[in-house]
């Protein structure tokens, strides 16, 4: 059975939540405030999470941070109608999606099976990648150069490995933005650009090492011959 974690205080909107999901066969736990959140996410076992951002205790966003230091589950925020920063900071910092309150249950629902049925190919479809001396394990959300752990964020991550995975390719900038923020950027591609530079941080200048190249007027590729 999959289980799921809802974070929300507000009483009325947590417990109609539970009992629509339980209603679909999924198992719940429930947290009403930002620690108890926090502390049941970090022990795991989890398929998905449910996170209001406006929390008692320690904020949603908060919460997320400190989730995607070393998970992956999926996350969909509940953030308040007018909270468009709320949104675009949890995008950034690794959510899956988010729903704005007051939502129709069938729309969440709909969300989560389309979350959980990625989750479900991603787990089946990746292979460890390895190239110029990186690793990465997609499965575990790890990855390491020359058995050095790098930490990255969810996004960071995710675009690495849409680069390992199609190394020697040269990826465009609209590419990668498709690939790794979805729907979610329309239009802003210099994203891509930011997220290079914190990937070239971490590892080509940590390592002193050259893993991506920039190809002029067209995007990036991980050359290994
Ligand atoms: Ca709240």
């Amino acid at each position: 059975m999959q289980k799921i974690l809802i974070v929300e205080d507000e009483e009325k909107i947590a417990r109609f939540v539970e009992l629509e999901l339980k209603h679909e066969g999924y198992a719940i736990d429930k947290a009403a405030d930002g620690r108890t959140g926090l502390s049941l996410a970090e022990k795991g076992g989890y398929d998905l999470i449910l996170l209001d951002i406006m929390l008692p205790g320690i904020n949603g966003i908060e919460i997320l941070r400190r989730i995607r230091k070393d998970s992956d589950v999926p996350v969909i925020l509940l953030t308040a109608r007018d909270a468009v920063m709320d949104k675009v900071m949890g995008l950034d910092m690794g959510a899956d999606d988010y729903i704005t309150k007051p939502f129709a249950i069938e729309e969440l629902l709909a969300r989560i099976r389309v979350i959980l049925r990625k989750k479900q190919t991603a787990q089946t479809t990746q292979p460890v990648l390895h190239c110029l001396g990186l690793t990465l394990d997609a499965s575990r959300f790890k990855v390491t150069y020359n058995g050095i752990p790098v930490e990255l964020t969810a996004k960071e991550f995710s675009l690495l490995q849409s680069l390992m995975q199609n190394k020697n390719i040269v990826m465009s900038r609209d590419t990668l933005l498709e690939t790794v923020w979805g729907y979610e950027y329309a239009g802003e591609t210099n994203v891509v650009d930011v997220y290079i530079r914190y990937l070239r941080q971490k590892i080509d200048e940590k390592f002193n090492t050259k893993i991506i190249t920039t190809v002029r007027g067209v995007g990036y590729v991980i050359k290994e011959e």
